[in-house]
């Protein structure tokens, strides 16, 4: 198609290409986007949209900046990619010495992967070949909480939220892990011990078939917008050294400052023995994830003699990618991001809070550059989007929530845009 018209363009997409989580039957509608700049996308017909979801806790720095567009045309001069298989560079190499300064405790070994769901499924097969190398193949179950979300691949789709997750469009080919009942303390609560309990009663019963937990830290994004005590991820850390089973936090969301912490784990204290990062590892410019261990754990993975680690994706440690995230780390730490995070915390509370007296509002929550409404009945997804879109903001709400994670460098105007279209439409929901 050489040029096809607006009309054509639209028409082929809906009747050809998937988006996220869709129908090819009944498409939902999309909107040709042609640029973005800063934290603006810049739509086909013109309209400018203030971005609210940082292209899904991506985009942390905005869009098109001109130190990693520096970057990126750097690399490309030099090399867009070559095979990780016997082949090293400097930007892996970078990226590797920087992530593991950052990273928290004892964390020193880094597999590059090219998207968050794979860093997830390496995260499990480290875990599951660690127990095998140590002579305990009886080791290969995961323990979870429900409304969890780490990926759509098969591994990962495992340790989702059950329910959430579809589990049961894929029984019989879908591994069965342990799921203990959600956190209920939330991140502000006073703690409540009894919270741990379903966890720790799972593993009193199963650890001597678990590998390993696996959690999103503080934050369960996409499966529910669920903030949890810090208190419960101490527990957690306790209970995995108590029981012999390896903890795995996946911070594909929450890495890179998104909670006002560098990781979340660092609000409880903790390190995991294995972590997941990506999603903002390159401010959204290119697809790129990490999975970051011990050398406990490492080094257990060739105890029995076989020694490697069965993955290596094609696109591992891709030259580009790397390039772009040593340049996006550089620039965070170059920023007050701490400050600048919790400036954007401070708003959301201020902006959001007054949602809580609308009769359709079950809850508000704010956690550094993260601001959620959750509402007392599910949205109608597009044609929410639709009057969003018509108020010059991107916000995709989900099932019951309208939430934002707006790029760290949004000014206060155009915050107070996203937040006063988020409190107008719900404003305007029906009150049941
Ligand atoms: C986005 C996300 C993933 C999956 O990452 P992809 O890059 O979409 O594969 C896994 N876990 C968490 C917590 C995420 O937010």
């Amino acid at each position: 198609m050489n040029n096809p018209s607006k009309q054509d363009f639209i028409k082929f997409d809906r009747e050809h290409i998937w988006h996220p989580y869709t129908s090819m039957v009944e498409p939902l509608p999309v909107y040709p986007v042609v640029a973005a700049k800063g934290v603006r996308l810049i739509l086909e017909d013109g309209r400018e949209l203030i971005d609210g979801m940082s292209s899904w806790w991506a985009a942390i720095h905005g869009y098109n900046h001109p130190e990693l567009n520096e970057a990126a045309h750097k690399q490309i001069d030099k090399m867009s990619h070559v095979m990780f298989g016997g082949l090293t560079h400097h930007p892996a190499v970078g990226l590797a010495s920087l992530l593991l300064k950052l990273a928290p405790g004892p964390l020193e070994k880094v597999f590059f992967s090219d998207s968050g769901s794979v860093s997830v499924e390496v995260a499990i097969k480290m875990a599951i070949q660690y127990w095998y190398a140590q002579g305990h193949p009886e080791k290969h179950k995961l323990l979870t909480i429900r409304s969890g979300y780490h990926g759509d691949t098969f591994g990962a789709m495992a340790v989702c939220d059950p329910v959430n997750g579809m589990h049961h469009l894929f029984r019989g080919i879908l591994p069965f892990h342990y799921f203990a009942d959600a956190p209920m303390c939330g991140y502000h609560d006073k703690w409540n011990e009894k919270d741990i309990d379903s966890l720790k009663n799972l593993l009193n019963i199963h650890h001597k078939e678990i590998a390993a937990i696996i959690l999103e830290p503080i934050v369960q994004g996409a499966g529910g917008m669920r903030f949890y005590s810090p208190e419960y991820l101490r527990c957690a850390k306790d209970l995995s050294a108590k029981f012999n089973v390896l903890l795995i936090l996946d911070e594909l969301a929450t890495g890179f400052g998104r909670t006002g912490s560098m990781f979340a784990c660092e609000k409880a204290g903790i390190s995991p023995d294995i972590m997941c990062v990506g999603k903002a590892l390159t401010s959204g410019y290119m697809s790129l994830a990490a999975t970051l261990t011990t050398a406990k754990v490492s080094d257990g993975i060739s105890a029995d003699g076989t020694g490697i680690f069965m993955h290596g994706p094609t696109f591992m440690g891709n030259p580009l990618a790397c390039a772009v995230a040593v340049a996006n780390i550089k620039l965070l730490l170059s920023n007050p991001w701490e400050e600048m995070v919790s400036r954007i915390e401070k708003q959301l509370i201020n902006d959001l809070s007054p949602c809580l007296n609308l009769p359709q509002v079950a809850d508000v929550r704010v956690l550094g550059a993260i601001g959620v409404v959750e509402l007392n009945h599910p949205v109608e997804m597009a044609s929410v989007q639709k009057r969003f879109v018509e108020k010059g903001v991107w916000i995709r709400p989900f099932g019951k929530l309208i939430y934002i994670m707006p790029p760290y460098i949004i000014s206060e105007k155009d915050l107070t845009k996203l937040t006063t279209a988020m409190a107008d439409i719900i404003a305007e929901e029906r009150q049941s």
